[in-house]
């Protein structure tokens, strides 16, 4: 993915950094309108996988809606140019002011998660003689086959309102005066590659769907969420996710009356393999069991290995045949000959962070060219959940952002 002048420009520049390929990230987004329009589905994008204003006016200029988890991600959408005839606003814990903001911006759709924020969002908007539009976010009780960290969509999250909770739902439909019944909204876990989970999704939406028809509901807008996920083994391989499949497990399976639209939520997967974090070994510590590679990035950084023991692909740049020697760390992993043939010699490294906690490890056993002070090391796959998450923690400054162009 890097080529020579690239990394010639890397060792120029300050360490740590977000290093974002531009043209990637269009090719992926031009990729997943193109699989959308072919099927005539709604794309809003999940903005909480990356605000970075390049990567916001990157995903605005191809017309995709955005999906908003809390008041000031609404408002920069909206700055940022996304129609707000596209934006939805979901989230457990919608404050009364976030309402309110969402309320006079006029958004598409809040996706309400209980019958407490039914009767909120009433109430507020009642106050202002406005009616809103709500979608009705559904916990399907579908497995996500994900890590347990983020799933959201099992009976035990407290994402959405449960099946048997529905009837109380319906009351507060009827009753309710300020708010306008659109849709059915759902959002099952991240990172999910297994196309069986979608599959499973859909027949739970058909069953819901008829529960809302058979109860004299007019279903509008079926919001499938997002999900969908990236391969964090193959960054080179795998660049740009197979939309086309995806989209179609819902064309097939999905019950699509006329006149209603279908809306996904799609966030990692439209930027992880846009961004790499890009660091410097600050140091090599060789002890008696173990080798430490010690970087100039760490949690503060690229929180995702430490915070839900995400893997992410890491390349000692400074050497020819930089791929990181995989052996077998995972069962997607490619077969080993494939990387190891640039690669004379490897050491095993526990590839750490500067960060006083003993959990700030990218991670543990990587299998590395022979590393030194200065050498370049990028973590690939990082352009969702990354920079947004950076903290201040040990008051460190905030990581910088690299562009391609
Ligand atoms: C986070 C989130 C998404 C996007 O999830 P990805 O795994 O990044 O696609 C979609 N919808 C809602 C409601 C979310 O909270």
């Amino acid at each position: 993915m890097f080529n020579n002048d690239t990394i010639t420009r890397f060792q120029q520049l300050e360490t740590p950094f977000y290093y974002y390929d531009l043209n990637l990230l269009r090719q992926t987004l031009r990729a997943c309108r193109e699989a959308s329009d072919k099927y005539g589905f709604h794309v809003h994008y999940a903005m909480k996988a990356n605000f970075n204003p390049k990567v916001l006016e990157a995903v605005q200029s191809f017309g995709f809606g955005a999906d908003c988890v809390s008041g000031n991600e609404v408002k920069a959408a909206i700055e940022y140019g996304f129609d707000k005839g596209k934006v939805v606003f979901a989230g457990v814990g919608k404050s009364d002011r976030e309402i309110n903001a969402a309320l006079d911006a006029e958004i598409f759709c809040f996706n309400v998660e209980s019958v407490q924020e039914l009767e909120v969002i009433n109430e507020l908007a009642a106050a202002k003689g406005k009616t809103a539009r709500v979608a009705i976010r559904i916990n399907p009780n579908v497995d996500a086959h994900t890590h347990h960290y983020i799933t959201t969509g099992l009976d035990e999250n407290k994402f959405g309102v449960n099946t048997w909770q529905l009837n109380d739902v319906a009351d507060a439909l009827r009753k309710h005066k300020n708010i306008q019944f659109i849709g059915i909204h759902f959002h099952v876990g991240s990172q999910i590659t297994d196309m069986d989970v979608f599959k499973s999704l859909c027949v739970k939406i058909n069953e819901i769907h008829q529960w809302f028809d058979e109860h004299g509901f007019t279903v509008k807008v079926l919001n499938a969420g997002g999900g969908l996920g990236v391969d964090y083994y193959s960054p080179d391989n795998n660049n740009i996710a197979d939309f086309d499949s995806y989209f179609k497990v819902f064309k097939d399976f999905l019950n699509i009356k006329p006149g209603q639209e279908v809306h996904f939520e799609l966030g990692r997967v439209l930027v992880a393999q846009s961004a790499s974090l890009i660091s410097k070994v600050l140091y090599v510590k060789n002890g008696l069991k173990k080798n430490f590679l010690v970087l100039d990035a760490g949690m503060t950084e690229l929180i995702r290995p430490m915070l839900y023991q995400a893997y992410h692909q890491i390349e000692n740049l400074s050497k020819s045949g930089s791929l990181e020697v995989r052996k077998s760390e995972s069962p997607e992993a490619a077969p080993t000959t494939h990387n190891l043939q640039h690669t004379t010699q490897s050491t095993k490294y526990d590839v750490v962070g500067p960060i006083c906690e003993s959990t700030d490890c990218f991670r543990k056993d990587v299998d590395l060219p022979e590393s030194f002070r200065g050498d370049l090391i990028a973590v690939r796959t990082a352009g969702a959940y990354g920079e947004v998450m950076a903290s201040g923690y040990n008051l460190r400054d905030r990581v910088a952002s690299v562009y391609s162009e």
